[in-house]
């Protein structure tokens, strides 16, 4: 065949990406009545300047179903916000001495540059950067808001410290014990700390795990993290006297053998820690919790421990001596507990440390079996890991909470009508200390309440409380945004999001942002979320990495996308990443995938055009059209039962199974004519008209994953190039079969 065009994706891609962008193809629609509203939420990239690999995963995912429920005729809202705040980016902007906020918008030009070459669908006219003062603004309000419901609480806590660079630490900033800057050892110190509190919606995160089980667009990995980070643990509790009649709640997981309790183990947070303990040992808990119990080993050998110098009747009556340990909530969380060495591994290795506890014997492996001992008055009881965290830090490239510290006053919120309280745009960290609590232009400020002079809070928010909402502004038009971030009525149409594509390392954000749902739900902006789940479902995929092992620059084997698009194009990459592993699965990257995307496309490509090309030379003939008439049936059950795969698997998100039915579907097409022609030595013009009806079909269930290829294809077919007849994800294989068809 002469004059067909050849596979060219370096021509092709941009110039149907410029196709897109003049069409605003993928602005977010106004939904009509009775449209189903599709808002798909991918992850939100840490302003890093490079997409990875992990990435084109992710985008890829959410791009294909995106596209998918476009081609299916609803209302699709698929947008991001960068997460710019934090250290990463705060690191990068030290390291080349210019201001963090110039840094991020480069980086986050350039990634976008990236997404829109690599072809995915994003309404990029919403993508915002969670540092932008008209996004932070809403940070500060939702913290106003959050603290005036006692949601947020400040609190002494336990810091890293580090004497040179006079800075706390974050957490992964320190290693082995020393600072990852001058390697100096750190020091734990206490300090003001505000703090997220979560507790109280715990109990419904629990319950309406369940539902989204019931609900069927979770997928086992995103469920099994939301478990893990609850950390339910089902048992029994009871009250326990102490002298004076005071009594104490605890709590074991070994219902059956309550009885044979011998000790009573506190968390150093439970509440009425203080009624529990002696004078000495008070001394010993503060050493404790200034010697940095927060970063304590789960460990029961090594722990920290301290009897407590108390002790409180058991279930039989027996005197149980009183200890604090963190490991408690290590493992149920901030209450009280049995400790049962004759059950439980870990309650024997601390009665090994307690003098006053006598160890039972060592279980017998199991030879001999413990007679059960339950407690009569136990009753059923939950406790979840889960807790509390903090959410301010020391650093300058962070929003700045919205509070002024008053002598006379204490901590006062910063109106919301003064919102934002703007982090100097000419910052310059250092990595030294705090720059912002050095700029009296920022820190000397009125109080709003007495008038008097006062100091602003000058640690920020850690970004994992910009997180909390960063599913939220996509769903808001840009130039709405600064006065109804939480009141516009579009909210109502994208939320809850229909599906959240992202990594496998996003569970707690997700599990957080449950949870301040829940807390918007019951303040008011969110009521009409009644569930208070942001989610309906939700997709985690796992990583990509290389020979076996994580990419790292260290091991040399990183692979980078623009290398790899700029040798094969945007659709052999997608298509490759979507085929090579299932999302549940760890994509282990070879040269093998984008092989085989690069062949299937370039034969499909070929094999249409000829097709196309050929079809004109072909003549009809009633007679031989009436002996084929059963293959061409045939062909449109092939076409119908590939098609209904294909669907079914693509709202699953299982896009490595539609793929490997695209690729069967084709074979099929070309298995078609091969009978055809050793039948009839030739084709009909019906059969080949068939033939192009199931190209077209193939090209309509491939477009979501291979776009820029998939519409050219089509338009060769004799699709119309408009939105309206590309983007359509076919219902029927609608094949013409009757051989008086012509
Ligand atoms: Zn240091
Ligand atoms: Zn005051």
């Amino acid at each position: 065949m002469t004059g067909r065009p050849s596979y060219d994706p370096q021509a092709l891609e941009p110039a149907r990406q410029q196709t897109w962008q003049e069409r605003g193809d993928f602005d977010a629609p106004k939904p009509s009545e009775g449209q189903e509203r599709v808002y798909v939420k991918p992850s939100s990239p840490f302003t890093s300047g490079n997409l990875h690999m992990g990435h084109v995963r992710d985008y890829s995912i959410g791009d294909a179903y995106a596209r998918f429920r476009r081609g299916r005729g609803d209302a699709v809202l698929f947008s991001f916000g960068f997460d710019a705040f934090g250290l990463p980016a705060e690191l990068a902007a030290i390291e080349r001495q210019e201001p963090p906020a110039e840094w991020v918008a480069r980086c986050g030009e350039r990634m976008l540059g990236q997404m829109k070459r690599l072809g995915f669908s994003f309404d990029y006219d919403r993508v915002f950067y969670s540092s932008d003062e008209g996004q932070y603004r809403w940070s500060q309000w939702l913290f106003n808001t959050l603290w005036a419901r006692g949601l947020i609480y400040r609190d002494d806590a336990t810091v890293d410290w580090c004497d040179t660079c006079q800075t706390t630490l974050a957490s992964i900033q320190v290693e082995d014990g020393r600072c990852w800057r001058c390697h100096n050892e750190v020091r734990l110190i206490r300090r003001p700390t505000w703090f997220l509190r979560i507790t109280p919606y715990l109990e419904e995160n629990d319950r309406n795990t369940q539902a989204l089980v019931d609900g069927g667009k979770w997928d086992d990995l995103s469920l099994a993290t939301q478990r893990y980070i609850l950390g339910r643990s089902d048992g029994v509790e009871l009250e326990l006297q102490g002298d004076g009649g005071r009594s104490l709640t605890a709590f074991t997981p070994h219902r059956k053998f309550a009885g044979l309790a011998s000790f009573v183990l506190l968390s150093p947070r439970h509440p009425e820690v203080d009624a529990w303990i002696s004078d000495a040992a008070r001394e010993e808990l503060e050493r404790m919790r200034s010697g940095g119990w927060e970063r304590s080993a789960r460990d029961a050998r090594s722990v920290p421990l301290v009897a407590a110098g108390a002790s409180i009747a058991g279930p039989g009556g027996e005197q149980l001596p009183v200890a604090i340990s963190p490991l408690v909530d290590a493992r149920f969380g901030p209450t009280a507990a049995l400790g049962i060495p004759a059950v439980d591994e870990a309650d024997r290795d601390l009665a090994e440390r307690l003098e006053s506890v006598e160890v039972p014997p060592a279980p017998d492996d199991g030879k001999e079996r413990l007679a059960p001992a339950p407690v009569e008055s136990a009753r059923e009881a939950t406790r979840y890991r889960a807790n509390d965290f903090s959410i301010s830090r020391q650093r300058a490239w962070g929003c700045p909470i919205p509070v002024i510290l008053c002598e006379q006053c204490g901590p006062v919120p910063v109106p919301d009508q003064n919102l934002p309280v703007v982090l100097p745009r000419d910052l310059q960290p250092t990595g030294e200390g705090n720059p912002l609590a050095e700029r009296p232009d920022f820190v000397e400020v009125e109080c709003p309440k007495c008038g008097g002079a006062a100091r602003r809070e000058t640690d920020t928010l850690d970004c994992h409380f910009d997180a909390l909402w960063l599913w939220v502004p996509a769903a808001v038009p840009p130039e709405a945004r600064d006065e109804q971030m939480f009141t516009h009525p579009d909210l109502q149409d994208w939320l809850p999001s229909e599906r959240l594509v992202a990594g496998n390392d996003s569970g707690g954000f997700v599990f957080d942002q449950r949870v301040v749902t829940k807390a918007l739900r019951d303040i008011g902006p969110f009521a009409f979320m009644e569930e208070g789940e942001p989610f309906a479902g939700c997709l985690f995929h796992e990583m990509v990495i290389a020979d076996g092992r994580k990419m790292s620059k260290h091991l040399g084997n990183v692979v980078n996308p623009d290398e790899l698009v700029a040798a094969h194009g945007a659709d052999t990459v997608r298509l490759a990443v979507l085929y090579a592993a299932g999302p549940a699965k760890t994509l282990n990257w070879s040269e093998g995938a984008i092989k085989f995307a690069s062949r299937f496309l370039r034969t499909l490509w070929n094999y249409t055009h000829e097709r196309v090309a050929g079809l004109e030379e072909l003549t009809h003939d009633s007679e031989a059209a009436a002996d084929t008439e059963h293959m061409r049936d045939r062909l449109r059950k092939w076409c119908e039962n590939g098609l209904s795969r294909i669907t079914e698997d693509t709202a699953e998100l299982q896009m490595h199974k539609s793929i490997r039915n695209i690729t069967r579907l084709f074979e099929r097409i070309q298995d078609f004519e091969k009978r055809v022609v050793k039948r009839r030595g030739a084709l009909d013009r019906a059969d080949a008209e068939a033939q192009l009806a199931a190209l077209v079909l193939l090209a309509r269930t491939l477009l979501p994953f291979a776009p820029h290829v998939a519409e050219e294809l089509l338009v060769a077919l004799g699709v119309e190039d408009s939105t309206e007849t590309l983007e359509v994800w076919p219902v029927a294989a609608e094949i013409p079969v009757e051989a008086a068809a012509l």
